[in-house]
């Protein structure tokens, strides 16, 4: 569609001008290398880039009223896609200006979602199951981090067991998807960042992925990072943009991949289900006490035990949203947050100030870990892609990595199959 294609060029130029004022805004950029020089030679105010977004957003919606866009599927997606990416720079742009949104406005402002509220008791009861598992006496939080301090990866064996992790992710996402000849992805172990890895997609189907050293990493981490950065998670959703999108249809919005913004959801919400994806049911921890738990020098017999304790302790991921909503609401100091995640994540005290740092960098974008995972996974378990029905779990999946879908597109679609199913 001519307009879109007229839109889409002006919506980069203006993610790559905010860039210039926001260092963390620009998530990833393979278009010309002359539209950033031109941008870096003259990114505007950000007066002037609210004012270009919302003549986009105009020229967006005059030909369709209403929230519906084209008639076409693809190009559907395409439009309300552009229309909420840009609706989020704008927000982005008026935060940077000083405007205060709590933080259930900005979820629903930059990520087109908000998280559930969970109180104390709902993690009480998880703390209280825990509890009758782990070893010792005395508070829980040093009795979980006593326990799991046995499952550290030795140093010396990291980039071993990382490799091997990433090859076993590799070779599982590849039975069910296709992906661009030569794809690649390379490693590479850095300290004093406030994350614990990060994909830097490079383009041309390549990603740098680096994984954070600062504190002791568990054996947990090797197939989370591997599929989560990795395969099938945002290595493979950005190159299967670039293929399909980019260059398949020409959709140059793709080119570049602001952070603070929809797409962050359905990015971190399909990395984070890409485990389950690639290691369905008991095939994770079968996988590591055959394979990584050996390579790491650590107890094959104990992978079991490690992954019922780690199943326990995924339902405590939503602390870490009431963390983040009662610190930047003001309704709680810096310390207080970090009292919260020892207590309800279970973090030991560094971990749990590690994370505080990155709720401060990143603000309300830990949404999109648990609640992404939680909404792509309900999309794809209402449209039939159940466990039991692999082939379609993965139709649909791949369906999330290759289209532009919105939080709230997925939301709908959830809702009319949940509908048809009942109605
Ligand atoms: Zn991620």
């Amino acid at each position: 569609m001519a307009m879109m294609d007229e839109v889409a060029p002006a919506y980069v130029r203006l993610v790559l001008a905010l860039g210039e004022h926001d260092a963390d805004y620009v998530d990833a950029y393979y278009g010309p290398p002359e539209w950033r020089e031109e941008v870096r030679a003259d990114a505007g105010t950000l007066e002037e880039i609210e004012d270009e977004a919302r003549t986009l957003i105009a020229r967006l919606r005059r030909p369709f009223p209403g929230d519906q866009g084209p008639a076409e599927e693809m190009e559907r997606l395409r439009w309300r896609f552009l229309v909420r990416q840009l609706e989020a720079l704008i927000a982005r742009v008026t935060m940077l200006g000083g405007e205060r949104l709590s933080f259930d406005e900005e979820s629903r402002a930059l990520y087109d979602a908000v998280a559930p509220r969970h109180g104390a008791e709902h993690f009480e009861a998880i703390l209280a199951e825990l509890d009758g598992r782990l070893p010792g006496e005395g508070p829980l939080t040093a009795r979980y981090d006593v326990w799991q301090q046995e499952f550290v990866l030795p140093p010396g064996e990291l980039d071993a067991v990382f490799q091997a992790a990433i090859a076993a992710c590799r070779e599982r996402t590849l039975e069910h998807l296709e992906l661009p000849a030569g794809e690649s992805f390379e490693v590479e172990y850095v300290t004093g960042k406030t994350w614990s890895a990060y994909n830097w997609y490079q383009g041309g189907y390549h990603s740098l992925i680096q994984v954070n050293t600062d504190l002791p990493v568990t054996i947990d981490r090797a197939i989370d990072l591997a599929c989560h950065e990795g395969y099938p998670g945002h290595h493979v959703y950005n190159a299967l943009l670039e293929e399909r999108l980019a260059r398949g249809r020409g959709w140059v919005e793709f080119m570049v991949y602001a952070l603070f913004s929809p797409q962050s959801l359905i990015a971190e919400g399909t990395a984070n289900f890409g485990i389950q994806m690639a290691f369905p049911g008991e095939q994770r921890a079968r996988f590591e006490a055959e394979t990584l738990f050996p390579l790491a020098g650590l107890d094959p017999a104990r992978a079991e035990e490690y992954y019922a304790i780690y199943g326990l302790r995924e339902g405590l991921a939503y602390a870490g949203n009431e963390a983040a909503r009662r610190y930047l609401d003001g309704e709680i100091s810096a310390d207080e947050a970090a009292d919260w995640l020892e207590r309800y994540a279970l973090m030991p005290r560094p971990r749990a100030e590690q994370r505080v740092g990155f709720i401060d960098q990143y603000r309300a974008y830990v949404i999109n870990y648990n609640l992404g995972q939680d909404l792509v996974r309900d999309y794809v378990e209402a449209l039939g892609g159940t466990p039991d029905h692999p082939e379609r779990r993965w139709e649909l999946f791949e369906g999330l990595l290759t289209a532009p879908r919105t939080p709230s597109g997925i939301v709908e679609a959830t809702e009319r199959a949940e509908q048809a199913e009942t109605g």
